[in-house]
């Protein structure tokens, strides 16, 4: 039996996207073998890789100005390549600073430039409880580009309105909340996600970047270091992971056949809504450190009156068929993560368990 995964990443995936996995594992399509045996530069797969990319060309609306690549290494990875491509010992960037992932975004950029902290919201105790507001950017119109993190998987906020940067290209790491809703992919220059939380397995990294923007990249770094590489071989320049985006490509489709992002917008507002309100019905027992405005809709981050009750709320909660509920290492508490895979039904009986959880031991 299947648990119901909270998982913040890797993550569950939507079961039709696994089930057809399990259909076509041994037979692709009648050619007698796995789509993992296929060759990279076969018809059979190539097929199955452009039809990912155009999937998520349709549902994200990418606008023809630019492209999408499949890379590896992960996100983290995309913290050094990024900078590696687009900064010189002479040039600088701002950075939002909003959490973990922009202070290692921020680090490896040193390596290649000169990166400036444009805001961050850190707080004496080094954790973060909101995103910065516009009027508190100090951006620099001379910089190469801004560099945020759309949504902060480990402490649980979001950015709900994305920041007015002027001219500057705004380079957004959407690895946690990308697919969440639809959004307008012109208003970014580079955009690049980790697929293991919000769009399929491990191992593969999607970014879309503005053409125009990546035609700016290095000439003297390796190759394989270059976006241009990968744009003009249709990320086939090597051997990509191939089932990784077999299966990318299963999800896309899942998430197309229920209606795109606009049925998922609507199913992650409601889900997002049902376990806040959970929260905020017993505040002298589930405490939300997030300011209000800055709320996450995809990492819901609490605390329970002592670090016992925690571990026995997972526990029990793990009886109760529910996993992936401990905080991250470094935060604590509980975080509950609301991807796309997740469903209104599974937050409703987290919910009920929450409600009553208090009740017993509250
Ligand atoms: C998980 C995560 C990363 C790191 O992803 P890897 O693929 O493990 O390198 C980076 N940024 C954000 C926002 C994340 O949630």
């Amino acid at each position: 039996m299947r648990v119901i995964n909270f998982n913040a990443g890797p993550a569950g995936l939507p079961q039709p996207a696994l089930e057809r996995a399990r259909e076509e594992l041994l037979d692709f399509q009648g050619t007698g073998m796995s789509i993992m045996e296929h060759s990279h530069r076969g018809k059979d797969y190539e097929a199955v890789h452009d039809e990912a990319i155009s999937l998520l060309t349709g549902l994200l609306g990418i606008p023809a100005t630019h492209q999408v690549l499949f890379l590896q290494g992960g996100a983290s990875q995309q913290f050094a390549q990024i900078p590696m491509n687009f900064l010189t010992p002479e040039k600088s960037a701002d950075f939002l600073m909003t959490g973990v992932w922009s202070e290692k975004a921020l680090d490896e950029a040193k390596y290649y430039g000169k990166p400036r902290i444009a805001a961050t919201t850190v707080m004496a105790d080094k954790r973060y409880t909101r995103v910065p507001k516009q009027a508190e950017l100090q951006l620099d119109p001379k910089a190469a580009y801004v560099h945020m993190t759309t949504n902060n998987t480990i402490y649980g906020t979001q950015w709900h309105t994305f920041p007015e940067v002027g001219g500057v290209p705004l380079v957004a790491d959407m690895s946690s909340d990308i697919l969440w809703k639809p959004i307008d992919v012109s208003r970014f220059a580079f955009i690049y996600a980790g697929a293991q939380k919000n769009i399929g397995p491990s191992g593969i990294v999607l970014v879309v970047v503005d053409k125009e923007f990546m035609a700016k990249g290095s000439q003297n770094i390796p190759k394989i270091f270059r976006y241009s590489t990968y744009a003009e071989n249709n990320s086939l320049y090597n051997t990509p992971p191939t089932f990784s985006i077999y299966l990318c490509r299963n999800v896309l489709a899942w998430i197309k056949s229920v209606g795109g992002l606009t049925q998922l917008e609507k199913w992650n507002r409601e889900k997002g809504e049902t376990l806040y309100a959970a929260i905020d019905r017993h505040p002298d027992f589930y405490r939300a450190p997030v300011e209000k405005e800055s709320r996450s809709y995809m990492n819901v981050v609490f605390r329970l009156p002592s670090e016992a009750l925690e571990d026995t709320f997972v526990a029990e909660a793990k009886k109760a068929g529910m996993v992936g509920l401990k905080g991250h290492r470094s935060a604590g508490g509980i975080r509950v993560s609301l991807y796309n895979a997740v469903s209104v039904e599974n937050v409703k009986t987290l919910v009920s368990f929450m409600d009553q959880f208090v009740k017993t031991r509250g």
